[in-house]
């Protein structure tokens, strides 16, 4: 072992008084004590060393470093950026976002409890809510409209534990107001889970809106490179802290100490790469909102969006996410020729990586069409994740796909 250590890193001070990129380059990076090397290593033990006496001590315990299951020094790291990131307490990391979502659901229900959420919701979380936890473990769910306040309110019940909803849905780009949300699911003693994963900081915090818990899917804008999964939950520490005895210790589901670094690596670049993304959708969407060939575009930027005033109010007014929805003039068979004649755009599910990705999702919505805008279940959808090419050959290369597809 060479011995050119000089001295520990000096410590960057309290991460939450940092700005956004600052936090985004130092949060959570640990000089490694036995090497020097200036960036977190990657720790790929599965336990660490005991002490003297370790028969007191409580196995199932998420604190300190015993076995990785429960923490592991990239987990913890990973967690520590996080937080400081999204202005919260403190973050809990997962092998996937689901594993996240899943996370809150098996720690803060129970058998009896009643919870209100989004119609328009990530696939995975609707059948959980329309299928599994109500048939097998009793737990009552009702889906409503996030952009009817009214009808939020009146989904309420006297056994509502938590309202959960994302701040632009996926895929419709649905956009809810979170204030609004959270002050209904508190008036009526529920708390509130909130998936950010389209509106990662410093874009949107709502954990400063009155969510209890900011849900990430890491795989997507925070790690954004497209070769990690991972999930996050961000909250006060009383609630994470269950939160992990329950579900990160006798659950499972920990992320591997690689992709937890990987993320840390990833999220370095996050406020470079969303800014990018953030223009560069602006910019497509109005091109496709201009094209004749193109049936329609659903995009919070765009004033013919539905929740387009709330999307100004609650984002600044001027970035809206880097997510749209839309469809080419025709049947399903034209919009998979469409996407065929793309040349950089790719086709595969996913969003959020440095490469722009299409997918054909079409018209029919998991638990009935009738959730999506009619014009997506006339044409189906087109859901676009605008990546860090430049928007001009993004742009080119729609135009281009369009002649193609509509060449006599
Ligand atoms: C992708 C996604 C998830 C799930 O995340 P995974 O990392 O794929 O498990 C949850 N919510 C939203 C909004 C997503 O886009």
């Amino acid at each position: 072992m060479s011995t050119n250590i000089k001295q520990q890193r000096p410590d960057k001070g309290n991460l939450s008084t940092l700005s956004f990129s600052t936090q985004a380059v130092h949060g959570g990076n640990v000089a490694d004590a036995t090497t020097g090397a200036v960036r977190t290593p990657i720790v790929m033990a599965n336990s660490y060393l005991l002490p003297e006496d370790p028969s007191t001590m409580d196995w199932s315990s998420p604190d300190g470093l015993t076995y990785t299951r429960n923490a592991g020094h990239n987990q913890v790291c990973l967690e520590k950026k996080l937080a400081a990131m999204e202005h919260g307490e403190e973050a809990a990391v997962f092998a996937t976002g689901v594993a996240a979502l899943h996370a809150i659901f098996f720690t803060f229900l129970k058998s009896g409890d009643h919870v209100v959420l989004g119609d328009v919701t990530y696939e995975a979380v609707w059948r959980l809510f329309a299928e599994l936890l109500p048939e097998r473990y009793g737990i009552e769910a009702t889906f409503v409209d996030m952009g009817d306040l009214a009808a939020v309110q009146a989904a309420m019940r006297a056994n509502t534990k938590l309202v959960h909803t994302e701040t632009i849905a996926n895929p419709t780009t649905k956009v809810a107001d979170i204030e609004a949300v959270a002050e209904i699911a508190h008036r009526g003693g529920a708390m509130l889970s909130v998936d950010a994963t389209f509106t990662p900081a410093p874009m949107y915090r709502a954990a400063e809106h009155g969510a209890d818990f900011v849900v990430h899917s890491l795989t997507k804008y925070i790690n954004g490179h497209g070769d990690a999964m991972g999930g996050a939950v961000i909250g006060r520490s009383a609630l994470i802290r269950e939160l992990k005895h329950n579900a990160i210790v006798d659950l499972g589901g920990t992320i591997s100490p690689f992709n937890a670094w990987l993320i840390m690596r990833g999220s370095v670049t996050l406020p470079l790469r969303f800014e990018r993304q953030l223009s560069s959708a602006k910019k497509v969407a109005a091109f496709l909102d201009s094209d004749s060939r193109v049936a329609y575009v659903t995009f919070p930027g765009l004033a013919s969006h539905p929740q387009h005033e709330v999307a100004v109010r609650q984002f600044g007014g001027t970035d809206f996410g880097a997510m749209m929805a839309f469809a080419v003039e025709g049947s399903p068979d034209v919009q998979n020729r469409f996407v065929a004649n793309l040349r950089v755009i790719t086709s595969a599910v996913s969003l959020g990586h440095d490469e722009t990705l299409i997918v054909h999702v079409g018209g029919d919505g998991r638990g009935g069409a009738e959730k999506y805008p009619a014009e997506f279940q006339k044409y189906g959808h087109l859901r676009l994740s605008i990546g860090l090419e430049d928007p001009d050959d993004l742009i080119a290369d729609i135009s281009a796909a369009l002649d193609a597809t509509f060449a006599k």
